[in-house]
């Protein structure tokens, strides 16, 4: 490969060439002095600044829409979080920091919090680093850090963009966005999908660059130095897809479009994008801040929040997918050298059957409350026996439909025994890839690994689609590499029947469907299967039928 070309991961499609716009990254963390000559007085600048924070957030918010919308309005909540401030005010009255640099610490603080939390939370440490800097920014009278004001039609590089960057960009001012840093799981690149801009993230070294103009490939994941004479040209941008809102393809075969939430929140985004029902619902975000474990009754109605929206329409909940990274505070558990290989998800279960069973009940409860289908499925089962165990506990709850996430190899290759013991299995493809590889699902710089199109990663999921065949039941995806459309055609191939998403992927996906056969997805399947890279397979599905 050329000097003058790069490579990362591809996440969004399209090719675009044209000048480069470098994103400023943030200026660090403010200075603990001098002092304030009065606290009080500096303590009392930090709620207008948040709120002015607030309000430019709110009124990016009104111009957006969608998934877009709801990400700036959530961003905005944040900034005007009352806790946040508190912590802020208090450093400033205590320590006598300046505002700006109590602002960084408490912030900081949260931050650190989330990481912990891992999974879905730590997804939201870039929104409160975020928030951080452009409430640092007011309170020092600096430009706040982010996306300038494009003059032309431009290619945006920067080492990671906040998702609320991303949800305010304008699809017409920018030809493409490359990242150093950010995976292929992460916010950015979907709503880079949903907005139709091409995308690659992972691109190391493309901030040594110095490019003045870029042409980026977002089907390949290259990024190649361009002559900044020539003129500028996007090609096959995607633009917003049109879909019908039921999950198949143009010859009627079934693929249920399902949206993966975490909160009231996100439901109602899930409706809104119009899934057909939700394929995974994490419910760890009811435990993670308890002090102890919420009773029943507090797990039953918040649960029922999620729910309500999905009334008649098929649900699966998730047990809790806690330990070792994603610690509780009621749950005393041992220090590990490899959290991530430790007693999580359903081995926390097997250790305490009374606290699944507190859970499963309160699941029950919520399904009679809401009117959903509720369907429970159990996170990082290994075996067919940890299988069996779990689906008598659910069924033993009075809960019909038990089934596990597929999202260690060996249960990839135990699929067939595993599918006998339950009625249904989905697949976790953030896991599974980190597992596969060996490669933190965390980590930039193993991004390029987790890569969904990693051929080795789809010959696992063939695996499962060939056992569900096999037993006549049902396999979804519920990872993230059900968001990206053209790999969803793929996963349709492989004989999985439904795909659960972020809201702002779902009417791109039901749309990619609907415009090919069975047929076409069986050809792009055998295709990206038999490839030798994430590259290769990407364009051989591509070349079968690419995405309207
Ligand atoms: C997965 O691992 O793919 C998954 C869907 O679960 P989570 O991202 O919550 O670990
Ligand atoms: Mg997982």
């Amino acid at each position: 490969m050329p000097d003058s070309q790069l490579s990362g991961v591809a996440v969004s499609p399209g090719r675009a060439r044209g000048p480069v716009v470098r994103v400023a990254e943030p200026a660090g963390a403010p200075p603990a002095t001098p002092a304030p000559a009065d606290p009080q007085v500096e303590a009392k600048r930090i709620a207008p600044a948040a709120q002015a924070v607030v309000a430019r957030l709110e009124a990016m918010a009104e111009t957006a829409t969608g998934e877009a919308a709801t990400i700036l309005i959530t961003t905005a909540a944040m900034a005007g979080d009352p806790a946040l401030v508190g912590n802020a005010e208090q450093l400033v009255s205590a320590e006598r920091l300046p505002a700006a640099r109590a602002v960084h610490i408490a912030a900081d603080g949260f931050a650190e919090q989330l990481a912990a939390a891992g999974g879905y939370l730590a997804e939201r440490v870039r929104d409160v680093q975020d928030v951080r800097d452009r409430i640092v920014a007011e309170l020092l009278g600096i430009t706040p850090p982010g996306v300038p004001d494009l003059e032309a039609p431009s290619v945006l590089v920067a080492l990671d963009l906040a998702p609320a960057d991303t949800a305010g960009l304008d699809p017409a001012k920018v030809l493409a966005l490359v990242t150093a840093e950010g995976g292929p799981t992460s916010h950015t690149a979907i709503l880079a999908r949903s907005l139709g801009i091409p995308a690659v993230v992972a691109v190391r070294g493309v901030l040594e660059l110095n490019a003045a103009a870029l042409l980026v490939d977002g089907d390949t994941g290259t990024v190649t130095v361009a002559d900044a004479g020539e003129p500028v040209f996007a090609a096959e941008r995607g633009g917003p897809a049109e879909w019908n809102g039921k999950g198949e393809t143009a010859d009627g075969h079934r693929v249920k479009v399902l949206g993966n939430v975490g909160s009231a929140g996100d439901a109602e985004a899930a409706v809104a994008a119009g899934a057909e029902g939700v394929g995974l619902f994490r419910t760890e975000f009811c435990y993670l801040d308890a002090p102890t474990e919420p009773s029943v009754e507090q797990q039953r109605s918040a649960y029922t929040a999620v729910l309500e929206p999905f009334r008649g329409k098929p649900v699966v909940v998730r047990t809790l997918d806690a330990g070792a990274d994603k610690p509780l505070a009621f749950l005393a558990q041992e220090e590990e050298p490899n959290p991530a290989l430790g007693v999580r998800g359903l081995r926390v279960a097997l250790d305490r059957p009374d606290l699944l069973d507190r859970q499963l009940e309160a699941i029950a409860g919520a399904a009679a409350d809401s009117g959903a289908e509720v369907s429970v499925m159990a996170p990082m089962v290994a075996t067919a026996e940890e299988a069996a165990w779990f689906a008598e506990r659910v069924h033993a709850a009075g809960i019909a439909r038990a089934g596990v996430m597929i999202e260690i190899p060996a249960a990839a290759l135990a699929a067939r025994e595993i599918l006998d013991a339950v009625e249904f299995v989905s697949v976790g493809t953030n896991d599974l890839a980190q597992y596969a590889f060996g490669a933190d699902r965390q980590l930039g710089a193993v991004a390029a690994l987790n890569d969904p199109w990693q051929p080795a990663l789809l010959r696992l999921i063939s695996f499962v689609g060939d056992a569900a065949r096999e037993t006549g039941k049902p396999a979804g995806v519920c990872g993230e590499a059900a968001a990206d459309p053209l790999l969803a055609r793929v996963l349709a191939g492989l004989g999985i029947s439904s795909l659960s998403m972020n809201a702002a992927a779902v009417r791109a996906v039901g749309a990619s469907l609907a415009a090919v056969s069975l047929d076409d997805c069986r050809s792009a399947a055998a295709a990206a299967v038999a490839a030798a890279t994430a590259t290769a397979a990407r364009s051989g599905a591509g070349s079968v039928a690419a995405p309207a």
